[in-house]
């Protein structure tokens, strides 16, 4: 094929200029243990400085999810595999994602388990991005988690108008920028439990739009299950 055709196809859809990627190592990468994480907001912590009530970062907010677990903190290797997913093509770590975060849910961090009235759903993205992309990242995530764990995943959320990407935005516009983007199903989920999946947690704007909306479906609880929770302030949870 001549270049200036293939040129013009690239144009036309962005995702064939995708090079096939490398098979996921996990090279750098530890397990962290339950107790580094708060179980509400996700943040790194020390021993001891979180409990089911929250942790120094989360304690004064409402929050409309139950519970919070992640893979990891924002970081290398981490940090690495997420951006490879969501920007260089590499889909194939939405399969490992997902069922580390199967592990992590049933790894006794929640302090009721789920059942299998549960019901996984990723945070939607606007057909104009997955058009873009070729995928929603936090679905291919939500899939694996929901085949691991033997539950069903549904679709429940719909973005109902394209937002600037929230990296492209100061902390400070992102909650403004994703009110009202998201749209639920009207389905009854009352006693089931949603786990509600997205790739990355920052100033948790885009979650707590998206967990707002599914509170109309009356879920029994929400647990948000994110591959790498960041500190917004750049500081890796630092006290500064
Ligand atoms: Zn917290």
């Amino acid at each position: 094929m001549s270049w200036p055709l293939r040129s013009l196809i690239y144009d036309l859809f962005p995702h064939n200029r995708r090079v096939e990627p490398d098979r996921p190592t996990l090279e750098g990468f530890f397990h962290e243990p339950a107790e580094a994480s708060c179980p509400r907001c996700g943040a790194s912590v020390g021993p001891y400085a979180a409990s089911d009530a929250g942790c120094p970062w989360c304690i004064q907010t409402n929050l409309p999810w139950d519970a919070m677990v992640r893979i990891g903190a924002y970081h290398e290797p981490l940090s690495e595999w997420v951006v490879a997913m969501k920007f260089h093509g590499s889909w194939r770590w939405g399969r490992w994602f997902g069922e580390q975060l199967a592990n992590r849910l049933k790894d006794g961090r929640l302090e009721e388990p789920l059942g299998t009235d549960t019901v996984v759903c990723p945070v939607a993205m606007h057909w104009k991005r997955q058009w873009q992309r070729g995928y929603n990242q936090s679905r291919l995530i939500a899939q694996s988690l929901a085949r691991t764990s033997g539950w069903v995943m549904a679709d429940l959320l719909h973005r109902t108008r394209a937002t600037t990407p929230q990296t492209h935005i100061a902390h400070s516009q992102r909650e403004r920028n994703v009110t009202r983007s998201f749209r639920a199903e009207h389905v009854d989920l009352t006693g089931y439990d949603v786990v509600l999946v997205d790739d990355v947690k920052t100033t948790g704007s885009t979650l707590r739009a998206a967990a707002n909306q599914l509170l109309s479906c009356n879920p029994r609880r929400i647990i948000a299950a994110v591959v790498a929770v960041a500190d917004p302030r750049g500081a890796d949870f630092k006290a500064v």
